[in-house]
């Protein structure tokens, strides 16, 4: 792969060389003429040789692969569609409604415990107002009958207080508990929804678990082979046209989004002695020449 690419640097470089000393030298400036074109394309071709010649188709030929790798992997989550996001939606919600559910759980529970706690207050004030009741017709004085009224009357007070706040209590916790069993209900709803989603997916991952391991492990070895900056460029694009990461210049066009491509840049494309990417589209460009090679 690595001679192919000089190769057509070669070719390149030669096609003027020799019709210069064919049309317009004599044979000794022809030998000079020659040997300076030799050193010059020397230095050209011991650059390409020793410097990022080579090194780059290496990296175009990784970034094809990747390529292909990825438009299989993004095959397989189209399969999957929307449901590995749905899933992680009806997750989230259900937390939430999660959260919802046990601060009103909570307040469900201590609105019950103040109103028992009052229930047993007014039962044991009830027996006292009985037990007084009895003893205002014991007494020995008008003083002391006057203060066992009065007593009476009190507890009396008390009791009608507490049964305002039951009252308020009862009404509150009813209001609570309705908004409680709506959320448990959405809850059940949105979790069936979610087992029946993820019994899909599970059964997606399933069939595509083998294909998926080995283009994942194919994919690390290829990935491992680049330096950190070429891995970088191909990550970056992948992320935005997933599968998609390089194009191949056919017809001096893009062939991920179809926008011509200037002579030039072609040539220099199919020179890869640098990385070039589509300024339309982004993608990375490989030249058709190179990639039949
Ligand atoms: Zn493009």
């Amino acid at each position: 792969m690595n001679e192919n690419a000089i190769t057509d640097n070669q070719d390149l470089n030669n096609e003027p060389v020799k019709s210069e000393i064919s049309e317009n030298n004599t044979d000794s400036d022809a030998i000079s003429e020659d040997e300076l074109q030799r050193n010059r394309f020397q230095t050209y071709f011991s650059e390409a040789v020793e410097s990022e010649g080579p090194k780059l188709t290496a990296i175009l030929n990784i970034f094809l692969e990747l390529k292909n790798i990825d438009g299989e992997l993004a095959e397989i989550d189209e399969e999957k569609g929307d449901l590995p996001e749905n899933i992680n939606i009806i997750k989230s919600k259900l937390e939430s409604i999660e959260s919802k559910l046990s601060t009103r759980r909570t307040d469900l529970s201590s609105l019950e415990k103040e109103k028992s706690e009052l229930l047993e207050t007014d039962k044991s004030y009830e027996e006292k107002i009985n037990k007084y009741d009895e003893q205002k017709y014991d007494v020995r004085s008008n003083k002391e009958y006057d203060e066992i009224v009065k007593t009476i009357e009190s507890l009396f007070e008390e009791v009608q207080k507490n049964e305002i706040r039951i009252k308020v209590i009862t009404t509150e916790s009813e209001k609570i508990s309705a908004e409680v069993s709506e959320l448990e209900s959405k809850y059940n709803e949105l979790n069936s929804e979610l087992q029946e989603k993820q019994a899909l997916l599970d059964e997606l991952n399933e069939e595509f678990k083998q294909e998926e391991t080995v283009l994942t492990s194919k994919r690390n070895e290829l990935s491992s082979k680049l330096d950190d900056e070429s891995k970088s460029l191909y990550e970056r694009i992948n992320k935005m046209h997933k599968g998609e990461a390089t194009a191949i210049v056919r017809k001096g066009n893009c062939s991920g989004c179809y926008n011509s491509i200037p002579p030039q840049r072609v040539i220099e494309i199919k020179s890869a002695e640098k990385i070039y990417t589509c300024q339309s589209c982004g993608r990375i460009l490989v030249s058709e020449d190179f990639s039949a090679s």
